[in-house]
């Protein structure tokens, strides 16, 4: 039996992260992960501007910095309807709401500095097989190429998927929304300058976000029901095009071309509870959203930074971090994430609806946010993580 301080099931980004932010810790930690690392993630992510001060923390920013694109302004629009909501970086007094990387660059990163933390073992490929809860400790059967371990540590960190195994073992109870829509993702080039201006337009099927990238060029998410979408992916590039252009007009100038497209199934995946005595939920295994708002990778990266804050201030005080510490926490991170879930969900099953009423509160609500300052600098707040308690690990004076 192997034994380690703390057990991370799920090398993706925010398995990966975790690992990274707590290199300091001194603790022996084990990370597991399924698939050998490939770096091949075509989406490109929207990082509100508290995950990239994390980033910058962590010192993964560097190897990220010229391949991220600032984003000055939101800007959301319903086609075929009045009113527009501008989002500023002004409204917040930032140099930017945040940036836009793509998303091999972020693993990428996340990956060099996995291989040079301390006291650290990876198991990769390795499959979580079996998990069960003894006397204050965590058992786990893995399957690696060289044949099943058996690995044990009083916390464990389940951060293995919307699928995930963790989750399974222990019984939780999970909700989830099959939205019956899939996004494709694809780069457009442009004839001029984004201006770093992030656009999302609604259409009746749905949105596309275009997000600018370093150049001429925008990430595009092209969210509509999957039958639409998997029609579109049969399609000529030149055609793609034109149809792109007809639905998301011409605010951008005229779109030049296209990459290879890429399509995902959306759904939404929530755990009712995301700690169980010494195991801990988190990213998509605790909560899958709708791309949407962008929120995914950014309210995961929230928790990373209270769960790391936490063991760092505990370890200063020579205390032991413990499965009654993992439960404190997931009830202040659940009552500050709420929100954004909420929105994030209701969100995109107001977008996916079809409904006449929708449509007008929509208007409504995009008219007021435009105009009631207060409340718009609030949303804003809230979309960056900047609301309730905030982690020093995800403000600028802390490294
Ligand atoms: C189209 C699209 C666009 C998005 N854009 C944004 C955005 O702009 N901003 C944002 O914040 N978020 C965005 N997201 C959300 C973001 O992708 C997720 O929040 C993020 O990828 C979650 O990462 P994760 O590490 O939790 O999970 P995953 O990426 O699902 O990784 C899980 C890992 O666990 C491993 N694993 C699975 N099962 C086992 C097992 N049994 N044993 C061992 N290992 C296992 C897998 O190999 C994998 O490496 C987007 C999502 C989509 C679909």
């Amino acid at each position: 039996m192997l034994h380690y301080d703390l057990i991370i099931v799920g090398g993706g980004l925010v398995g990966a992260s975790l690992a990274v932010a707590l290199r300091q810790t001194g603790l022996r930690i084990a990370l597991i992960d399924a698939k050998l690392t490939s770096s091949d993630d075509p989406r490109l992510f929207a990082l509100n501007s508290s995950s990239c001060q994390f980033l910058e923390n962590l010192k993964i920013w560097p190897s990220l910095a010229a391949h991220a694109a600032p984003i000055h302004q939101v800007h959301v629009s319903n086609h075929g309807h009045f009113g527009v909501v501008r989002l500023r970086r002004e409204d917040v007094n930032l140099p930017a709401l945040g940036h836009v990387v793509p998303a091999c660059i972020i693993e990428a990163a996340l990956n060099e500095e996995l291989m040079a933390l301390p006291n650290f073992t990876l198991y990769r490929p390795a499959k979580l097989k079996t998990l069960c809860q003894k006397n204050n400790n965590v058992q786990l059967i893995i399957a690696t190429a060289n044949g099943e371990k058996i690995l044990q540590s009083p916390i464990v960190f389940g951060a293995d998927g919307p699928d995930s195994t963790v989750r399974e073992q222990l019984n939780i109870h999970t909700e989830i929304f099959d939205y019956e829509q899939s996004a494709i993702v694809v780069r457009t080039t442009l004839k001029r300058s984004h201006e770093h201006i992030a656009y999302e337009r609604f259409n009746v099927d749905g949105a596309i976000a275009m997000l600018p990238l370093t150049g001429n060029e925008c990430a595009t998410i092209w969210t509509a029901n999957t039958k639409a979408q998997s029609q579109l992916m049969e399609l000529s590039d030149e055609i793609f095009l034109q149809k792109l252009q007809h639905e998301f007009g011409y605010r951008l100038g005229r779109l030049q071309l296209t990459s290879k497209r890429h399509i995902f199934p959306l759904r939404m995946v929530r755990a009712k509870k995301i700690v169980d005595q010494g195991v801990f939920l988190l990213g998509n295994s605790a909560h899958t959203l709708h791309p949407i708002a962008a929120q995914g990778f950014n309210l995961a990266l929230y928790k990373v930074a209270m769960l790391a804050e936490s063991m760092m201030e505990k370890i200063s005080k020579n205390e032991v971090f413990t499965a009654s510490h993992l439960q404190e926490i997931s009830v202040q991170i659940q009552k500050q994430q709420a929100t954004s879930i909420g929105i994030s969900h209701r969100l995109s099953a107001l977008f996916s609806s079809h409904s006449f009423l929708p449509s007008i509160a929509l208007q409504l609500g995009m008219i007021s946010l435009n105009v009631t300052t207060p409340i718009k600098k609030r949303f804003i707040e809230r979309m960056l993580g900047k609301t309730g308690c905030v982690p020093r690990l995800l403000l600028s004076q802390m490294i």
